[in-house]
């Protein structure tokens, strides 16, 4: 299908938020962004900011009783701009999916027999998959004419060799039951491996490259060629890197024990590993600001939260290096990743056999644009690349629609 319509509208619908940017393709610019929280509360609330003409951001707090009425309210805010989804201009809409399986193993146009398999994951993305189904069945609602295209966060992943997707458990159970490492973040580690291979002015091609995704939610990979042969994830986000909330690795075990010994359900614990373990559990606070703060201050519990968290990351960065081989970058990426300039140190720190260092220098500057921390000697680059996830769904929307 060929158009000449460039905008496109990137949807990521959570199950009680809806977050949105309109972009236009032709050179990526951003025209429009926001987010609405707390659907189906008293107190919904919307923030909507223009990025043309010199708008200024626009709040309004009251109830917004589901995701139709929310993307309503987008479509008048947007229209008020000059933005309207009724405009010729909007080439697309791209919808951010969390769980494509193993089926789904790059954008696709939906329609119901689409519909119907994102559907029929939900068992294994309880969470994520249906409000992901309801941003779609609003979005189409909307503007049935449209191409609605689902990117998918598993997608990336999907090219892992078996013998790293799947768990040493019982094939028979396992096959039954969808049971094996799927990963998340597939966007960010796909855009972020790419935009490494820029920096390092290399085809992604010939690059193999480490990405620490680390923001609230936490993931590393390991990228060859610009193929992923491992990530941290598994059949949930739960696996993996400490995480603000989530406990990251665990033996299983520990669950069968806290059914057995500590009385909890299925539930407790679920919500427990998910929402009240990690840096939160171990000492209070998920914000990687707050945990420096009070390491500043002197906090033991802060700093052990750290250093478990830290003593993670060094794990996976040793294991993605025995992974591919040969590295030629590690990126750092995410809310934690391109800020927290500490946390790249200290888990950098030590692995110079690895070929690994950080220039303290290079590591303090503050900046927006992808760079190099590593210095002149170090044999395997270390990078921050900031993740833009909006304009990969964007991007890879744009090009299937105009394929
Ligand atoms: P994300 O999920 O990628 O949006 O990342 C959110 C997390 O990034 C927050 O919970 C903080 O822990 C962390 N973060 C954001 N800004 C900073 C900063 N300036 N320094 C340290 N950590 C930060």
């Amino acid at each position: 299908m060929t158009s000449h319509a460039s905008r496109v509208l990137v949807l990521n619908s959570g199950s009680s938020s809806v977050k949105y940017q309109l972009l236009d393709m032709t050179d990526g610019t951003r025209l429009a962004l926001g987010l609405v929280e707390r659907i189906g509360e008293e107190t919904s609330r919307l923030s909507h900011t223009p990025l043309v003409s010199g708008g200024a951001k626009r709040e309004h707090e009251g109830p917004i009783a589901d995701h139709e009425a929310a993307l309503k309210t987008v479509a008048t805010e947007l229209a008020a701009d000059g933005l309207g989804l009724d405009s010729p201009e909007l080439a697309a809409i791209g919808h951010r999916v969390v769980h494509g399986g193993l089926k789904f193993t790059v954008p696709t146009v939906i329609d119901d027999a689409v519909l119907a398999e994102i559907e029929r994951l939900v068992p294994v993305a309880p969470l994520h998959n249906p409000a992901n189904i309801t941003g779609i069945r609003t979005a189409q609602a909307l503007r049935p004419d449209l191409p609605q295209v689902a990117v998918f966060d598993t997608a990336f992943h999907t090219t892992m060799p078996e013998y790293a997707a799947r768990y040493a458990i019982d094939v028979a159970t396992a096959d039954a039951h969808r049971i094996r490492r799927y990963g998340f973040h597939g966007t960010s580690h796909a855009y972020v491996s790419r935009q490494t291979a820029a920096l390092l002015g290399k085809d992604p091609a010939e690059t193999n490259v480490i990405v620490l995704h680390l923001g609230n939610g936490a993931s590393a990979s390991a990228v060859a060629g610009g193929r992923c042969m491992d990530t941290s994830m598994g059949l949930t986000p739960l696996e993996g890197l400490v995480m603000g909330t989530r406990s990251g690795d665990i033996d299983p075990a520990v669950t069968f024990h806290l059914k057995r010994v500590a009385g909890m359900s299925a539930d407790e614990i679920d919500v427990l590993l998910n929402k009240k373990s990690g840096l939160l559990g171990l000492c209070g606070d998920n914000d990687m600001r707050e945990i420096r703060r009070r390491i500043e201050e002197g906090d033991e519990r802060a700093q052990l939260a750290f250093d478990i968290y830290i003593h993670r990351l060094k794990k996976y960065i040793g294991a993605y290096t025995a992974v591919l081989g040969h590295v030629d970058a590690v990126a750092f990426t995410a809310g934690v990743g391109e800020n927290a300039a500490p946390v790249r140190e200290a888990a950098i720190a030590g692995l110079e056999e690895l070929g690994l260092a950080v220039d303290a220098g290079l590591n303090a500057v503050r900046s927006d644009a992808p760079r190099l921390i590593s210095p002149e000697y170090s044999r395997v680059a270390v990078a921050v690349v900031p993740t833009d996830e909006e304009l990969e769904i964007a991007q890879q929307t744009y090009a299937l629609v105009n394929a």
